[in-house]
């Protein structure tokens, strides 16, 4: 950024050195800018109709003494909730993608933090793992992190077998701390592996949104990691299974 301008600047290698190319992308990054506020403002205008009108859903479905009409109702209610999920989804990734987002570091007891989020999976069929050590810490933005995580164990459970396992380990190679999240579920077939950590990326489409997927978890645990100084990776197989690594700095308070 220089004054009002912002560069990109490339360096490209040639035979007699390097050509470097200076790119002038003011306008680029203001359009970026603009687009990620409209996706801002117009997911903040839609909550509160949204919450009304499951308000409304919720009341009349109480009422209402007809099998077929309550049906109707919940289904309704359910498109409405997928809804609620998608503006909700929306507006943590532009504020992610916003720059202004700052982190609020403090000492997290994993171990914990991971209990928290298996605590919302009571009623699922499969097997939670917390093999977390006790005592388990690191630093990290809480909330965060809780949201990186709840979208990755959420991910495990909904794409799992009946039956299944998910697993929750960490440990540290003395500059990561590497949070591991493995499912023994359906698995992502490699042609979509590259791609799944794009935004509205879906391996099967369908299946995704029967489950109540938004298609944007993936990029908020991306965004979590990155804003952290992090990454993220995973492997799978086909009908086997997934792990997804998380790799966070190892920071002090
Ligand atoms: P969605 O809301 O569709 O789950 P995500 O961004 O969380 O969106 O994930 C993108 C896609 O990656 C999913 O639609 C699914 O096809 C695939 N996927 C993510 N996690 C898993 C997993 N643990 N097992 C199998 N497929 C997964």
């Amino acid at each position: 950024v220089l004054g009002e301008k912002t560069y990109r600047i490339k360096a490209f290698p040639s035979v007699q050195g390097f050509w470097i190319r200076i790119e002038d992308i003011t306008r680029y990054v203001a359009y970026e800018k603009s687009k990620r506020e409209f996706v801002a403002n117009a997911s903040h205008e839609l909550r509160t109709p949204l919450s009304v009108i499951l308000g409304i859903l919720e009341t009349l479905y109480e009422e209402e003494n007809s099998q077929e009409k309550k049906a109707l109702i919940e289904k309704a209610i359910r498109r409405a909730k997928a809804m609620q999920n998608l503006v909700e989804d929306l507006l943590i990734l532009a504020r992610l993608e916003s720059r202004e987002e700052k982190l609020i570091l403090e000492s997290i007891d994993l171990r914990q933090l991971v209990e928290e989020i298996f605590d919302m999976y009571t009623d699922f069929p499969v097997k939670l793992i917390n093999s977390v050590q006790e005592n388990y810490t690191l630093v990290a933005d809480r909330k965060k992190l809780f949201t990186l995580l709840k979208n990755l164990v959420d991910n495990a459970v909904k794409y799992n077998k009946e039956e299944g396992l998910v697993e929750v380990k960490a440990y540290s190679d003395g500059t990561w701390h590497k949070i591991e999240v493995k499912d023994t579920g359906i698995g992502i077939p490699r042609v979509h592996l590259p791609f799944i950590f794009e935004r509205f990326y879906r391996a099967d489409p369908s299946r995704s949104r029967d489950l109540g997927g938004t298609g944007l978890g993936l990029s908020i645990v991306k965004h979590i990691a990155l804003l952290h100084g992090g990454k993220v990776e995973v492997e799978s197989k086909e009908g086997e299974g997934s792990l997804f690594r998380v790799y966070l700095p190892i920071l002090s308070e």
